[in-house]
C-alpha cells in the first residue's frame, strides 16, 4: 500500500471508530438486519429506512465490534443515505473487490467520492483475516433491505 494510503487508512479507523456516525436506532426504519461475523467477534445491527423508488432514506446502526468493524459500519451508513438499492448492491460489490484484492482499484464516474472513501477503507487487503470485519456492515444492510433479517460473514 501507498504511505499516503496506508496513513489515510490509519487515520479514517481511528475517527470513525472513536466518533461512529449514525450509531443509533431511528425509530422510523422500514428494516433491519443482525449481521455476525464469529471469526472476530464482530455484532451490528443495521437500520434502514427504504422510501420510493428504493431509496435508502436514513440508515444507522448498533452494536459491537472491533474498530475496523464500527469504521465501517459509520462510513457505509454516511455513504448509503440517498442512494437507492441498485446503487448500494453496486458499490458494495466494489468495494469487496478491493478489499479482497480482486481488483487493484476501480474507477465509477458515477461515485467518485463513495470511492474514495471506500478505497481508504479497502486498506484491509493486507490483513485477509480483517476483510470480513470491513465488510460485515454491507452485508448486513443488503440483508437487510431484501428482507433477510440475518447476515453473516461465513
Ligand atoms: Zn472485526
Amino acid at each position: 500500500m501507498e504511505d499516503h494510503i496506508r496513513e489515510l487508512y490509519q487515520e479514517v479507523i481511528l475517527d470513525h471508530g472513536k466518533n461512529p456516525r449514525n450509531f443509533r436506532h431511528p425509530e422510523d426504519a422500514t428494516c433491519e438486519a443482525h449481521g455476525n461475523n464469529p471469526l472476530c467477534g464482530d455484532r451490528l445491527t443495521v437500520y434502514a429506512k427504504v422510501g420510493d423508488g428504493k431509496v435508502i432514506e436514513d440508515a444507522a446502526f448498533e452494536g459491537r465490534g472491533c474498530a475496523i468493524s464500527v469504521a465501517s459500519a459509520s462510513m457505509m451508513t454516511d455513504i448509503v443515505k440517498g442512494k437507492n438499492i441498485t446503487q448500494v448492491e453496486r458499490l458494495f460489490d466494489q468495494f469487496h473487490k478491493l478489499c479482497t484484492g480482486e481488483v487493484e482499484d476501480i474507477a465509477d464516474p458515477e461515485f467518485e467520492d463513495e470511492i474514495d472513501k471506500l478505497r481508504v477503507m479497502s486498506g484491509v487487503r493486507q490483513f485477509p483475516m480483517r476483510v470480513k470485519c470491513a465488510t460485515l456492515a454491507w452485508h448486513t444492510i443488503n440483508a437487510a433491505v431484501q428482507g433477510d433479517q440475518e447476515a453473516t460473514t461465513e
